[in-house]
Formats: structure tokens, sequence, C-alpha cells
């Protein structure tokens, strides 16, 4: 044996030392941070590309793990998405279709099994289920959708008021629970926001973000929906946003009462100022004075210019995003903390950390705001992981994930079994080699919630794959989509019959039935 050889021989015994040194080392249990906000849409996510702003702490669990660039929702509405990622499955078979459903908290959820291996785990934050959490030995949420201001907290023994933004409020309740935990076991803690969603309130402290800027506007601002009829159908458009609660308007600043549909379906005739006043009020004398400061010189120019037709609605979009915007700064703040608590106390290297939101948000893209469509914007949800000890930093995945793989990841981590019934599947694999030969090719989407409650968006299911999809609207219409998102990535040519798709189309429909029948869909339901 030469001595070159002999050294690259030592060499390589170091490094493969090193190695089994790294894997030795990972916890058998490591600690989960999952933090999710609620409508925050890829496009307000610079990791993400963002033209809108810089997040720097959510970038910076990005530049320290892996971004998934195809990640997306099983139906993009808020409570359903919670009771997914809990349950890991699709919505008719944990009971949540819509936001009117109730969960059944008896079901088998990850922080049950983690709670069986050891774990310590927690929620705190937005909730949104209506019944109790099960499965946590601590939680501290919002009732309901929760408050900006002076939010109320349940509790398993009390229901409070806590003074502060609804940001901080969370932020400074998840710190409580990190700082007094059993160190002796390993955490599992749900530290979810309620922002960024409506009715953008932001913090006083981040009012003058923007102040003098003009955002940029999405080119579908002013779609047409050509070939889209149910696109057409939604209520959702920034055009009918309401001038009080979502623009911040005084009543004497515009004329007569605010009759915006708002998303509540068109000509309704519900008070939107009293709704308004009563979030205003909960604003304490020192955040009024910050608050008029800011919006008084915006009422008044309201007033003097009463936008009318494209002009209102580009004004509307200024006002929209720069509140939405405001807010996710906040959100962005508050977990620069957290992440600096984990730095601080040892837990950055054996702690997966999460971000996420419940499902993407239109951001004036189509004309709109909200979500529920199967369309990219509000299809897709952001997704972020970081664990130093066993993810590579800086990594993208294009893998086609879904909030059903929440779930069975983390209980792979915690050396769980992973439950039958569960319909998603590890990114663990992903996570640790950048790929899985066993990983799905095609997505399934279904959304239920119509013809009652908000924004009027008709029942639809579909498949998405790589660069397709293949959409049907159903119920009180019978209407077929079809994308190529390579070509036409913003959705806006139906090509659903086009004679040159037909053999793609056939391979959609056959993927479609397949999906369904896996996922245990019965007729339309
Ligand atoms: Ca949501």
């Amino acid at each position: 044996m030469n001595q070159t050889f002999s050294c690259l021989i030592g060499v390589l015994l170091l490094i493969a030392c090193a190695e089994k040194e790294k894997i030795d080392m990972r916890p058998d249990k490591p600690n989960i941070l999952f933090i999710m906000t609620d409508d925050h849409a890829e496009q307000a996510i610079s990791a993400y590309g963002s033209n809108l702003l810089q997040t720097p702490n959510i970038d910076r669990i990005a530049s320290e793990g892996m971004l998934f660039k195809n990640s997306f929702v099983t139906n993009s509405i808020c409570a359903p998405s919670r009771a997914t990622l809990l349950t890991g499955k699709f919505s008719h078979l944990n009971g949540l279709r819509d936001n009117r459903d109730e969960f059944d908290g008896s079901q088998v959820t990850f922080p049950k099994i983690l709670q069986q291996v050891g774990y310590e785990t927690a929620v705190i934050g937005k909730w949104h289920l209506k019944t109790k959490p099960t499965g946590f030995d601590t939680w501290k949420v919002l009732l309901g959708q929760g408050e900006y201001y002076q939010p109320t907290i349940a509790t398993d023994t009390d229901t409070s008021i806590v003074q502060g933004y609804v940001t901080k409020v969370i932020t400074d309740l998840a710190l409580d629970f990190l700082e007094a935990r059993d160190t002796s076991r390993p955490f599992c803690l749900l530290y979810h926001h309620k922002a960024p969603h409506r009715s953008w309130m932001p913090d006083v402290d981040d009012l003058d973000m923007y102040a003098d800027e003009t955002i940029p506007e999405p080119e579908t601002l002013f779609d047409d929906y050509a070939g889209r009829p149910a696109a057409e159908a939604a209520d959702m458009r920034i055009a009918d946003m309401f001038l009080s609660g979502d623009m911040k308007l005084h009543p004497d600043s515009y004329p007569g009462k605010d009759t915006n549909s708002g998303g509540a379906g068109r000509g309704t005739s519900v008070d939107r100022e009293a709704g308004w006043a009563a979030m205003y009020g909960r604003l304490t004398p020192e955040q009024k004075e910050k608050w008029d400061a800011h919006y008084d010189p915006i009422n008044a120019e309201f007033k003097k210019m009463q936008p009318q037709g494209e002009d209102l609605v580009r004004w509307k979009y200024q006002r929209y995003m720069k509140d939405y915007l405001r807010c996710v700064k906040s959100v962005d703040d508050h977990i620069g903390r957290v992440l600096k608590y984990l730095d601080d106390n040892g837990l950055a290297e054996n702690t997966i950390v999460v971000y996420t939101s419940d499902q993407g948000f239109y951001l004036g893209e189509h004309g709109w705001y909200d979500k529920r469509f199967i369309y990219e914007e509000s299809f897709g949800m952001p997704l972020i992981i970081r664990y130093p000890a066993a993810v590579v930093a800086n990594q993208v995945s294009d893998a086609l994930v879904q909030n059903l793989d929440f779930a069975p990841t983390f209980l792979d981590y915690a050396g769980a079994s992973i439950p039958t019934e569960m319909q998603g599947a590890s990114m663990r694999n992903i996570l640790e080699r950048g790929s899985d030969e066993n990983w799905r090719d095609a997505l399934y989407y279904h959304y239920y919630e119509y013809p009652h409650g908000w924004h009027m968006v008709k029942q639809h299911y579909g498949v998405r794959t790589d660069r397709y999809k293949l959409i049907h609207f159903y119920n009180d219409i019978d209407h077929w989509e079809l994308y190529d998102l390579e070509n036409d990535p913003q959705e806006l040519k139906n090509i659903f019959n086009n004679p040159e798709m037909a053999a793609i189309q056939a391979d959609l429909e056959k993927r479609l039935t397949e999906l369904r029948t896996q996922y245990g869909i019965v007729a339309n339901d």
C-alpha cells in the first residue's frame, strides 16, 4: 500500500466516522415546532420569490432547510385544512368538508400518538375546529376566528382577554410554553397564528410600512373569466370588499351605507358598519391614537376622491395589500423571536421546524382575495422544513406534497407507527435524500362549501400532475376545465375538449377516477 493510498483510506475512514457520528447524534425523537399562519400566500414570502415584501425569518428556515415549491392543500378553506393536517385524511373521512362542520375530537390525530410515544404536546393560537382540542397537554387557543386586538384566549380551565396584538400574544404564550416545558421529554408545539386572516388589522407599530409606496398589481387584476363560469360566479372580488371592515373607512367617508357584499352574497343587508365598529372598539385608547393617525388621512383622501370603477378596484387593492403585508411582516418578526429562542437554548439542531399556512390566498390575481378554488394561488400552501440534524440546508423540492403528509411525517420522525387509515405519506425520504422514487405523481383536491357560506365558489374536485390540471365543477353546474400549467401558468385558457389535448385529457380523466377510488370518494361526495 503506497503512502498516498493509505492517506486516502484514512481520510475516507474519517469521513465515514463523521457521518456515522452525525447519524448517531440524531435524537430518537426530535422536537417539533409546527408554525402555521392563516391565509398566508406563497406570493407574500420572499423565499418563494415574492416581489411584495421581505420575510427574512421565514426565509431563514428555507436557507437552513428545504422549501417545497409544489406543496398543496386537499380542500382550500380554514377548518377543513386543519382537520386534514391533524388526521392525515381527506375531508370526507375526517368529517370536515366545510367551515360549518364540527371536528370530532375522538378521532386519531398525530398529537395523540405523539403523546403516547412520550412527547409533551401543545397548541397555542388559532384552532378553529369548534370542539375542544384533544391530544394536547397544553392548549391556549383563540375562540373561533379570534380577534386581532386584546384577543380572547380559551384554555381547559378558563377564558380570558389577553392585552396586546394577537401575533405578539400568541408568540409570548408559545415562548412561555417552551420555557416551562418538561425538558426530560421531546416537545411538539403547534404555534398557530391568526394573521394574516381577514380583516387584516396590522399592529399599530407597523402602520408606517408601505405608507408612500405603490404595491405592484398582478397581471390578472381585471380578469374577464372567459371560459370559466364558476370563476365568474364567485363572490370574492376586490371590487366587492367592504368599505368598512376591509378598507377601515369611517361611515362618513362614503355616501349611504356600506352595501358591498364582501363575499357574503350580493345585496345583503347586514349592518357592516356595526361589525367594523366592534373590531375597532377593541383597541385601547393608546392604540386608537396611533390607528387614527394613520387611517384618518386615508379616510380624508377617499372622501375627497370618491374613486369609481377600475379606479376603485385599484384603490381597494392598494389598501388591501398594504394591510395584509403589514400583518405578514409582524408574523415574520415574531417567528424570528422563536427561532432565536431555539438558538439561545441549544434547541435548533434537534428541532424540526415547519413553516406553513392553512392554504394559499389570492393577492389580487383574477381580481380576487380569499381562497377555495383549485387554481394555483389558493391550492398551493407554503411549506418549508428545517431539521439541521438530518436535512441538508438550502434545498428546494419539486415533489407533489400535500397537507395530508404532515401527520405521517411527524409520526415517522417520532418513531411511531403510522396508522393505515392515514392517507398521506411521510416526506422523510424527500427531506433526507432529496427525492422518493415511490412518491405520488398526481394530487387530488375537493372543495365542498356551496351554496351556503361565503363567496359562492361552486363545489369542485380535480387532479393536478406536475404539468396539467383537470377540474370538474358540479352541484348546480356540470363544467370541466383543463389547464397546461407550463404554457398557461395563470390558468386563463381552459383547453378542455381541445382536440390536440385528447390523449392528455383521457389520461387525466383516468388518473382522476383512480385517485377518487384510492381515497374512498363515493359518487360526488
Ligand atoms: Ca385560512
